[in-house]
C-alpha cells in the first residue's frame, strides 16, 4: 500500500472514507508556513449518526470476534504503522509544526507501540474471582460496552488518538472517534491503515470536524455508552456536564501546570540537561511539561545561569531540519493565545530572563508561528502567569527554601497531572512522591513510558486513569456473577 494525503481529507465511516455530508471542509494550515496545506471536513450530526450505527451493526461480531483474531488485526495495524513511519512523521509535521525528527522518534513509535501492546494485552487480560469460602465463588465477567466515543487534541496527534483507540478496539467495542481538527492529517492515514489491516467495517469510523459540532453531538449520542476524552480542562467540564447526568462512563485527561523540584543535591548535568527537555519539548506542548521550575535557594542563582546558557542555545525554526530543537507552535489562535499569555506575565511584574516574543526563520518558514522559550521570574505562585496553564514554551522560576515550601509551591494550583523531583535523597524522594498531588511522579526522570502503569491525573487535570489494565477495565463492564453451592 502506498499511504497519500488527498488535499481533501474524507471521514472513515462503515470501512469507506467518505467526504461530511453537508459537503463543508475547513483549512488545513502548516503551522511552520502559515499555509493552508489541505482542507478537513466540517462533519456535523448527521455524519455522526452514521458512524454510530454503523458502530452498532458491527459491534455484535466484533465483539465475539476471539481475542487471537483481534491481536492478529490490530498488531498488523501496528505493523503498518511501522512499515509507513517516515510517510506518517511527515504529515505529522506538517500538521502540528514539531519537529520532524521528534515525530520519528517518539510520537509515531509510540503510536505504533500502543496498537502493539493492546493488541498482547488483550491476549493476558483476566479477570477475578472470590471465593466464599463453602458457600459461593463470585467472578467477575468483563464484558465489551458497546459504542464509545475517543476525543483527542492536537499536541500529540496521532499518539494520543491511538492511545484511546487501541485499548477500546483490543477489548470489543467499537468506536467512533475524533482527532482534533487542528490536526486532522494521521487519523486520516490511519484510516487508510486499518482498511489495509483487515479491520472489519464499522469497527472504527473516525468523523472529523470541530469539537462543539461533532465532539459534543458523540458525547450526546444516547447509543454512545462511554468517552474517553484527552484535552483542555474547560472541554472536559462541558463534557462531564453532559454526560453525567446520561450516566456515561467517563475519563478525562486534561491540563496541567506541571512543577519541576530541583533541589541543590541533584545530579546536576543530568538534572540540567532533563530539565530543559521537560521545558520546551514540542515546544512546551505536552500535558506533562513541567511549566514551573522550582530551585532551592542555595543553587538558584548557579541554575538560572547554566539553564540560560542551555536554553539560549535550543534553536528554533523550520521542522523539517534535524538542527532545529523547536518547530512551530501548531496554530495562529494558540500562537496569540501564548503571546497573550507573555504579556501578562509581563503585567504581573514578571522579569523575562530570555525569550518573550516570536521570531521569524528566514526562508519558506518566515510566515510561520515561531515563538523563542522563554523563561520568566519574579512572580508569586498565586499569579495567573504560575496558575493557569499556557501549553507553550514558557516556564516560570521560583525558589524554595526548605522542602516543606517546595511541597507547598508544588501543589498550590488547582492542577495534579505531573510532577518531576531532582535529588539525589532517597527518603525526600519517597516522601514527596506520596504527597505531591499529582497523577504521575517522575524523580530524576521525565516522561519515561511504561504502557502499564496507570496514567493520569487528579483535581482539574482529569478523572479516570488510562494505560495498562486501566484503559482495558475502563473500556469494559464488570459483572459480578455470584454462584452459590452452599
Ligand atoms: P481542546 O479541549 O480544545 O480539544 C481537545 C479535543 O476535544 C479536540 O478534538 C476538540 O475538537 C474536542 N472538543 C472541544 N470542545 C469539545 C466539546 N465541547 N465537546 C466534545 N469535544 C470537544 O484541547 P486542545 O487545545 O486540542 O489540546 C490542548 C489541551 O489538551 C491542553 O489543555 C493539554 O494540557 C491537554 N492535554 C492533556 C493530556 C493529558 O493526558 N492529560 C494530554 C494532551 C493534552
Amino acid at each position: 500500500m502506498k499511504l497519500e494525503l488527498p488535499y481533501h481529507l474524507e471521514n472513515y465511516i462503515d470501512g469507506y472514507l467518505i467526504a461530511p455530508l453537508n459537503g463543508t471542509f475547513s483549512d488545513n494550515y502548516n503551522p511552520a508556513t502559515g499555509e493552508v496545506y489541505a482542507q478537513t471536513p466540517e462533519s456535523g450530526q448527521r455524519d455522526v449518526e452514521l458512524a454510530v450505527t454503523a458502530a452498532k451493526k458491527a459491534f455484535p461480531s466484533w465483539s465475539k470476534t476471539s481475542s487471537e483474531t483481534r491481536f492478529r488485526i490490530l498488531n498488523r495495524i501496528a505493523e503498518l504503522i511501522e512499515e509507513h513511519l517516515e510517510f506518517l512523521a511527515i504529515a505529522e509535521t506538517n500538521d502540528n509544526g514539531k519537529p520532524l525528527w521528534l515525530s520519528k522518534q517518539v510520537d509515531i513509535p509510540r503510536s505504533s507501540s500502543n496498537f502493539r501492546f493492546f493488541a498482547t494485552g488483550i491476549l493476558h487480560f483476566a479477570s477475578e474471582s472470590h471465593a466464599m469460602e463453602d458457600r459461593a465463588i463470585n467472578y467477575t465477567l468483563r464484558q465489551p460496552i458497546g459504542v464509545v466515543g475517543c476525543i483527542s487534541p492536537w499536541n500529540l496527534p496521532l499518539y494520543l488518538f491511538t492511545w484511546k483507540i487501541a485499548p477500546a478496539l483490543a477489548a470489543g467495542n467499537c468506536v467512533v472517534a475524533k482527532p482534533s481538527e487542528v490536526t486532522p492529517a494521521t487519523a486520516y492515514l490511519l484510516s487508510k491503515i486499518c482498511m489495509e489491516a483487515g479491520l472489519p467495517s464499522g469497527v472504527l469510523n473516525i468523523v472529523h470536524g470541530s469539537g462543539p459540532v461533532v465532539g459534543e453531538a458523540i458525547v450526546t449520542h444516547p447509543d454512545v455508552k462511554a468517552i474517553s476524552f484527552t484535552g483542555s480542562t474547560a472541554a472536559g467540564a462541558r463534557i462531564a456536564g453532559i454526560a453525567a447526568p446520561k450516566f456515561k462512563k467517563l475519563s478525562l485527561e486534561l491540563g496541567g501546570k506541571n512543577p519541576a523540584l530541583i533541589f541543590a543535591d541533584c545530579d546536576w548535568e543530568k538534572t540540567m540537561d532533563e530539565v530543559v527537555r521537560l521545558s520546551f519539548s514540542n515546544q512546551g506542548e505536552i500535558c506533562l511539561c513541567g511549566s514551573r521550575l522550582l530551585i532551592e535557594a542555595s543553587v538558584y542563582s548557579k541554575f538560572k545561569e547554566a539553564f540560560l546558557e542551555k536554553v539560549q542555545r535550543l534553536s528554533v525554526g523550520d521542522p523539517m531540519l534535524e538542527a532545529s530543537r523547536q518547530g512551530a507552535i501548531v496554530s495562529k489562535v494558540h500562537y496569540d493565545k501564548i503571546l497573550r499569555c507573555i504579556e501578562t506575565a509581563r503585567k504581573e511584574g514578571a522579569t523575562v530572563l530570555i525569550g518573550g516574543h516570536s521570531i521569524q526563520p528566514k526562508g519558506r518558514c518566515e510566515n510561520g508561528y515561531f515563538i523563542q522559550p522563554t523563561v520568566l521570574e519574579g512572580l508569586g505562585p498565586n499569579c495567573q502567569t504560575n496558575q493557569e496553564e499556557i501549553f507553550g514554551p514558557v516556564v516560570t522560576l521560583q525558589s524554595f527554601e526548605t522542602e516543606a515550601e517546595a511541597l507547598e509551591l508544588a501543589n498550590a494550583t488547582s492542577y495534579g497531572l505531573a510532577a518531576t523531583v531532582w535529588t539525589s535523597d532517597l527518603a525526600r524522594a519517597h516522601r514527596l512522591s506520596a504527597k505531591l498531588e499529582a497523577g504521575i511522579v517522575w524523580v530524576n526522570c521525565w516522561l519515561q513510558r511504561d504502557l502499564r502503569t496507570p496514567f493520569g491525573g487528579v483535581k482539574n487535570s482529569g478523572v479516570g486513569r488510562e494505560g495498562g489494565w486501566e484503559a482495558l477495565r475502563f473500556f469494559t463492564e464488570p459483572k459480578n456473577v455470584c454462584i452459590h453451592f452452599g
